[in-house]
C-alpha cells in the first residue's frame, strides 16, 4: 500500500493516535500515520503511566472502566512488553473528610462491580508503612495498574503495521475536506482524517476547545518495595479537576524496576515546557509529607509534560463539524494513556457505524459548538 490510497490518516502517533491505526487497520481500513517526531514521545512519554479508574462523572468512570479492560486483555499474558503492573491504587485518606470521601468512592466503583475495599489505619500502614503515621485510612482499587507508555503506543503501532497501516514521518501543517497538508506542501487525500495531535492539535484547528496543562514529574533511583501500590492522596481529585490556578498533588508510583516515580503538578497558561525549581520543590516537599523517608531518596531526574484539556475534562472523540471527512481523538487530559484505548474503539465504532460497548454520546466534540 502506498500514502496514497489509504482509507484513514492518523495525525499523531502518541498512545491515541497508535491505538486509534490499531482499531481501524483491525477492520480492515489502509491506514496512514503522520507523526512529525518520535512515535509516543509526545505526552505519552511524559505521562505516569498510571492506569486508573476515575469516577468524577459517570461519563469518565464508563470510560476509564471499559478502557481498563481493554488494556488487561490487551497486556494479556505478555505484561513484560509494556512493563505493565496490577500494583492497584491506594486513594489515601488523611482526615475523616477524606475518609467519607474514599467511603463515597468505594461505593460508587462498587455498583461498577470494580474491585474495591476501605483499609483501616492499620491495614494501610501494613500495606505501605513508609506513610506518616496519623492517616485516616484509604480505599484499594485492586484493578488499576500502570505501563510503560510509549513502549505500548509503539506496540500498538506494531500490531497496526502487521495489519497493514503505514507510517510516515513528517509535519502536518493544515487540514483541508478530506485531506491534509504536510510541511513539504504535499496534500494527502482519504476519506476519513483522525486529529490524534494531543496539544499539537490546536495549532492545526485554533478553534479547538482544548488547552495545555503543564505537569512535572521526578523519578528516583532504584528503592525496591519503598513503596509497593501507586499511592494518590483524595486532595489529587481536587488538583486534577481545578480549571486554574497552579496545584500539586500526591501521587508515587512503584515502577516496575524499583523506581519510584513523584507526581504530579498543574499548570495553566504556559507552553513552555522548562522544569520549573519551585514548582518541583513544592511537588516534592508535598510528596515527603506523606511519604517522609522520600525526602533521603536520591532523584534522578525531573521532567515536563503538557496535558490537552477541554473545558469538562471528558475526551473529544467523534466527528469535527470544521471539515469534512475529519474526526477528533484528543482533549484526553491527565487520563489519555488510560482511555486511549477504548477512545480507539469509540471512534472506530462511529465511524464504521457499528454498536460500541458504551454509550459515545458524552465524549462528542459537538458538546462545544
Ligand atoms: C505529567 C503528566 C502525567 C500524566 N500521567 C498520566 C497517567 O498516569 N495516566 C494517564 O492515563 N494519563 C496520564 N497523562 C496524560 C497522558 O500522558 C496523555 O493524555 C496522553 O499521552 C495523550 O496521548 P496523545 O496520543 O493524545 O498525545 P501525545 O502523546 O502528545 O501524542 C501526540 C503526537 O502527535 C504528534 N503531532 C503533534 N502535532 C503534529 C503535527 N502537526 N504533525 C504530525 N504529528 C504531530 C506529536 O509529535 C505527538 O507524538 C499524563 C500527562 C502528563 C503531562
Amino acid at each position: 500500500m502506498t500514502i496514497a490510497d489509504v482509507d484513514a490518516i492518523v495525525i499523531g502517533a502518541g498512545v491515541v493516535g497508535a491505538a486509534c491505526a490499531d482499531a481501524l487497520s483491525a477492520r480492515g481500513l489502509r491506514v496512514a500515520i503522520i507523526e512529525h517526531d518520535i512515535a509516543g514521545g509526545g505526552a505519552t512519554a511524559a505521562g505516569m503511566g498510571h492506569l486508573v479508574v476515575m469516577d468524577d462523572n459517570l461519563a469518565e468512570l464508563t470510560l476509564t472502566a471499559y478502557s481498563l479492560a481493554l488494556w488487561r486483555e490487551f497486556v494479556g499474558q505478555r505484561p513484560q512488553r509494556h512493563e505493565y503492573s496490577n500494583c492497584g491504587t491506594i486513594w489515601v485518606a488523611a482526615d475523616e473528610e477524606e475518609l467519607a470521601a474514599a467511603r463515597s468512592k468505594a461505593h460508587t466503583l462498587s455498583t461498577f462491580n470494580l474491585d474495591c475495599r476501605m483499609l483501616t489505619p492499620a491495614e494501610l500502614y501494613a500495606h505501605e508503612p513508609q506513610l506518616r503515621p496519623g492517616l485516616a485510612g484509604g480505599l484499594l482499587v485492586a484493578g488499576d495498574g500502570l505501563v510503560y507508555a510509549p513502549k505500548s503506543a509503539r506496540l500498538l503501532l506494531e500490531r497496526a503495521t502487521h495489519q497493514g497501516a503505514v507510517t510516515r514521518r513528517a509535519r502536518v501543517t493544515g487540514i483541508d475536506d478530506h485531506a491534509v497538508v504536510l510541511a513539504d506542501g504535499s496534500r494527502l487525500q482519504a476519506r476519513h482524517v483522525v486529529l490524534a495531535a494531543g496539544t499539537g492539535s490546536r495549532a492545526l484547528l485554533p478553534a479547538l476547545p482544548v488547552q495545555p496543562k503543564k505537569g512535572h514529574l521526578a523519578i528516583t533511583d532504584r528503592y525496591p518495595g519503598f513503596v509497593r501500590h501507586q499511592l494518590v492522596e483524595l486532595g489529587y481529585i481536587k488538583s486534577a479537576h481545578a480549571a486554574s490556578g497552579d496545584s500539586v498533588a500526591f501521587n508515587l508510583q512503584p515502577r516496575p524496576t524499583g523506581q519510584i516515580l513523584i507526581g504530579s503538578s498543574r499548570q495553566f497558561d504556559t507552553t513552555d515546557p522548562a522544569v520549573e525549581p519551585a514548582m518541583l520543590a513544592r511537588m516534592l516537599r508535598h510528596a515527603a509529607t506523606l511519604t517522609p523517608a522520600l525526602a533521603g531518596l536520591n532523584v534522578l531526574r525531573c521532567w515536563t509534560g503538557m496535558r490537552a484539556a477541554t473545558p469538562d475534562g471528558l475526551p473529544l472523540i467523534g466527528p469535527c463539524a470544521a471539515r469534512r471527512g475529519l474526526w477528533l481523538a484528543t482533549g484526553h487530559e491527565g487520563l489519555g494513556i488510560t482511555t486511549a484505548l477504548a477512545t480507539a474503539q469509540l471512534l472506530a465504532a462511529q465511524m464504521l457505524g457499528e454498536s460500541a460497548a458504551i454509550p459515545y454520546h458524552p465524549y462528542l466534540p459537538h458538546r462545544f459548538s
